[in-house]
């Protein structure tokens, strides 16, 4: 099969792979025919992670199941379905408790796997012509007659929308609450929809890109752009100086400065200084351990100075981690399906699975409007 794969830094290719097969009896197999490329492919691609060369990426995946393992008894061939980006067991404890993302039979040792990722589990990813589906009665999040028409919806729902609605709840988000996001990349986006559909009084998103601060203007949201002077004291400006009730972190440790000077801890210092005393944050944007064997050892670190003292001293909380996509991909589903929810918004770039080098290129590069790019393998 075709298949995009990691090469090295800054160096991906399509070619040809063995096909992707069942391999056990629980797994499914999937033809992939919608299949994304997140800003967490570019901790691969930039280098800040050690991934083996050969290894398919992506974890953004939709399609039709073309073949089912003997024990697999919910999934039928021909049904559509959209994959959680985390790969699950279904029965451990975390899984029983919906915390999908920290699996604890998948991936020994640590918590938690994703098809085509470092550090999380051998799997490969979706940005191919087919994709293994491991437990695939647990994996597979079937979709309804639309799925072709709203295909574009429908792939979100395999990290991004989750992941964004993951962050309003890890900062323990109500209606009619502040809400200041940062970042305005694909996540930050779905991030400020998600708050918007919950019906947050306010949502200020900040970034400093005028194509991306424009789409959140136009879901409704109040742009802030760092370039032009503080963060914080815009946020304040526009919380009559108490800051927001709740923030989320949607840039991760590759944060930079509006200078473009690599900062990794300047949004979650933000965050602290821009949150009301008792807020909340939620902090979906990755930050992993440091990883020796990364391309750039010295500013990619896993510890990085955090303003502890203000976090303390307004009191307050903090959630962390990877999307528990399972929780939440049904209820979103449910939303696109009846209309009330279309986050194919913030698609820029429909592409074949051969031009996805150039799609990688252009989306690292932040290149004006390049937001999200979907591959489609099935031409
Ligand atoms: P992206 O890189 O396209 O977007 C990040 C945005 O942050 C960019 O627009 C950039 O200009 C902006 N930015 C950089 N520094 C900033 C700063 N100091 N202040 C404000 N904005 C700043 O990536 P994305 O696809 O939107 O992903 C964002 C993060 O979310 C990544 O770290 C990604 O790995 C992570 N992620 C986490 C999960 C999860 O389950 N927790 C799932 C998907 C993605
Ligand atoms: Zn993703």
């Amino acid at each position: 099969m075709q298949a995009l794969v990691f090469n090295g830094t800054r160096d991906v290719v399509v070619t040809e792979v063995p096909d992707a097969r069942v391999e056990r009896p629980t797994d499914v197999l999937v033809r992939v025919t919608s299949t994304n490329i997140c800003g967490s492919d570019l901790h691969m691609y930039e280098g800040r992670t050690t991934l083996e060369p050969g290894r398919v990426l992506g974890h953004e995946n939709l399609g039709e199941v073309i073949e089912i393992g003997s024990a697999v008894d919910r999934i039928r061939v021909g049904d559509m379905v959209c994959l959680p980006f985390n790969i699950a067991c279904g029965h451990c404890k975390n899984c029983e408790a919906q915390l999908t993302g920290f699996c604890l039979t998948v991936n020994p040792g640590t918590a938690g796997a994703a098809y085509g990722f470092a550090g999380m589990g051998p799997y490969n990813g979706g940005q191919a012509e087919l994709l293994r589906v491991p437990y695939g009665d647990f994996n597979c999040l079937r979709l309804p007659a639309d799925a072709k028409e709203k295909e574009n919806d429908y792939v979100m729902l395999s990290d991004i929308f989750p992941t964004g609605w993951h962050a309003t709840e890890l900062a323990g988000m109500r209606p009619g609450e502040s809400v200041v996001v940062y970042g305005a990349g694909p996540v930050g986006l779905m991030c400020a929809y998600s708050a918007m559909i919950k019906g947050a009084s306010k949502v200020m998103v900040v970034d400093r890109h005028p194509d991306r601060l424009r789409l959140a203007e136009k879901i409704g949201c109040i742009p802030i752009d760092d370039s032009k002077g503080s963060p914080v004291e815009q946020v304040l400006d526009r919380t009559a100086g108490e800051g927001a009730d709740r923030g989320c972190e949607c840039v991760g440790y590759q944060a930079h400065d509006a200078q473009g000077q690599e900062r990794p801890n300047l949004t979650m210092n933000n965050l602290v200084m821009s949150v009301r005393p008792t807020g909340g944050i939620g902090v979906v944007g990755v930050f992993l351990p440091d990883d020796p064997g990364a391309a750039d050892d010295m500013t990619r670190r896993g510890e990085f100075p955090f303003d502890m003292g203000h976090f303390w001293f307004k009191g307050q909380k903090i959630g962390t981690g990877q999307a528990n996509v399972k929780t939440y991909n049904r209820r979103l589903r449910n939303l696109i399906h009846t209309g009330r929810a279309k986050p194919s918004f913030i698609v820029s770039h429909e592409l074949p699975l051969n031009e996805a080098p150039e799609g990688y290129r252009h989306f690292d590069a932040r290149d004006e409007g390049w937001t999200k790019v979907v591959l489609h393998p099935d031409g």
